[in-house]
């Protein structure tokens, strides 16, 4: 089918953040968020909208959708939240029935409109646009072999974008499923893929499946996302996720599976901190909804590292499942002792310590009445930089509590992730620095115990699954290029 006019646009550009705001990459939190919609007679944008919405918490930085009505294909991104880039206005002038949608999380360096997603290209007769989760461990290599200047490549996602659009171009009678099928096998690292072109939806997962991404069915018509509330919200009924190494092409006609990659290349890794604290609670993986794999993980950990106390309270919002299963297996009472702001969207760079626990005082809040005088049991879900930590240690005491047991409910974070998480260099991680009681002497609790590696996968109820635990053992499943090791930049850039 001929192509009417193309057309991107980009309603205007982002700006960066005044310096006094930079941007604090620690802790990293945020993978990236994708969607995608193949649905006739619904109003596809305002679904990629509420589905994008449910996946916020991937990434805050810039929200993007592409729409196609089978002969034009409009863009729209920005930066800012998914609420700060669409409006009624703007989503009622994105008519189509097929639809992706990213939201992104990048650092200072990367965050600009142009690597805002999702990535457009024409090529030969066609278009199609492309949204990334993840992050390629050869992208250098990738951009040397296609004779682009690694200076000149923006993004690992518009990296994979260049090498469909040329081979489309060089090839007039292939589609963008023919040219997956020949770049897809040259990527290596983590990427969960949506596509759409002229008449089709294509979601990708990587032979590891390091990053989520599922299946819907609305109305007999195809839904894809990072994770299963994105399908809820917009009314389509979960199917399964992708497997590693699976290529779903969606069309009207109905969904199909291809598979690139040899049997033999497929081996599922998927980040267990996905399961720990970056999907939703109410998110399905393996099988399991998260909520209770981290209550589990409250729940052994208990078994492991029991302590006498008056209360058990979670760290707001990840911390709160697992210190639920804690006081379960404990027996001791469970309570709040930290309220959150729930519009805080980002902590930043904070000079020195007082800015720090101002930082802190602007995200958290403690109820002093119900901590006053206790021997407390803090479980959060990991400790990254420790900075956090410790400003909320000495809040707890300030507001009168006697002793600060901190469990934490995954091993020591000791080694950077360079599989789409955006996290800094060694030295920037504390457990990379120091022992557990060095830690404990930082962040100034009374008692700190991690959970077990072991006691971590069992609890996700998925432990013959396949998991990737790099950042926790320095067993990387895809061998990263010294270049990554050493760059700070590369490695943070999260996707
Ligand atoms: Fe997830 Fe850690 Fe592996 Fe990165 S290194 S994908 S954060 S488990
Ligand atoms: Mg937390």
């Amino acid at each position: 089918m001929p192509w009417g006019s193309v057309q991107s646009r980009h309603p205007q550009h982002g700006s960066s953040p005044p310096p006094d705001l930079v941007v604090d990459h620690t802790p990293p939190r945020e993978a990236c968020g994708v969607f995608g919609v193949l649905a006739r007679g619904r109003a596809v944008a305002h679904l990629t909208f509420d589905g994008l919405y449910a996946l916020q918490h991937r990434g805050q930085e810039s929200a993007g959708m592409a729409v196609s009505d089978g002969q034009d294909m409009v863009v729209v991104k920005d930066m800012g939240l998914v609420t700060n880039v669409f409006n009624d206005y703007r989503l009622a002038g994105l008519q189509g029935h097929l639809a992706i949608g990213h939201t992104r999380y990048s650092t200072t360096g990367s965050s600009t409109w142009h690597n805002a997603q999702p990535v457009y290209r024409t090529a030969g007769n066609s278009a199609f646009a492309l949204g990334h989760n993840g992050n390629l461990t050869n992208a250098g290599a990738l951009a040397n072999d296609a004779g682009m200047l690694p200076g000149l490549v923006t993004s690992d996602s518009d990296l994979i974008a260049e090498r469909l659009a040329r081979h489309l171009e060089a090839n007039d009678k292939a589609t963008v499923v023919d040219a997956l099928h020949e770049v897809l096998p040259a990527l290596e690292g983590a990427f969960s893929l949506v596509l759409i072109d002229h008449d089709r939806l294509i979601g990708v997962r990587d032979p590891h499946g390091f990053r989520p991404l599922c299946l819907g069915d609305l109305d007999g018509q195809g839904v894809l996302a990072s994770e299963s509330p994105a399908l809820d919200v917009c009314g389509a009924r979960f199917v399964r996720e992708i497997e590693p190494g699976e290529v779903v092409v969606i069309e009207d006609a109905g969904w199909h599976s291809e598979w690139p990659w040899a049997p033999a290349e497929i081996d599922p890794k998927l980040c267990l901190f996905e399961f720990v604290y970056l999907a939703r609670p109410d998110s399905r993986l393996y099988g399991q909804e998260l909520h209770q794999a981290r209550m589990r993980m409250g729940e052994r950990l208990a078994a492991q590292a029991p302590v006498a106390a008056d209360m058990v309270m979670g760290v707001p919002d990840s911390g709160l499942p697992a210190a639920e299963g804690y006081a379960r297996a404990s027996g001791i009472t469970y309570g709040q002792g930290l309220v959150k702001n729930r519009y805080i969207g980002r902590t930043f760079i904070a000079p020195d310590q007082a800015q720090r626990d101002a930082g802190v005082r602007r995200k958290l809040n403690p109820l002093r009445d119900n901590i006053a005088r206790k021997r407390l049991v803090v479980v959060d879900d990991s400790i990254v930089r420790g900075t956090t930590t410790r400003a909320m240690v000495r809040m707890l005491r300030e507001a009168g509590a006697r002793e600060v047991h901190l469990r934490v409910s995954s091993p020591p974070y000791r080694w950077p992730c360079f599989y789409g998480l955006a996290t800094g260099t060694r030295d920037e991680l504390i457990a990379g620095r120091l022992e557990v009681d060095e830690i404990r002497a930082y962040v100034g609790a009374d008692s700190l115990v991690y959970l077990s590696l072991e006691g971590l996968k069992e609890a996700t109820g998925a432990a013959e699954a396949g998991f990737c635990d790099a950042c926790l053992t320095g067993d990387y499943p895809v061998p990263v290029p010294v270049e990554l090791t050493t760059a700070g930049a590369l490695g943070r850039v999260g996707g």
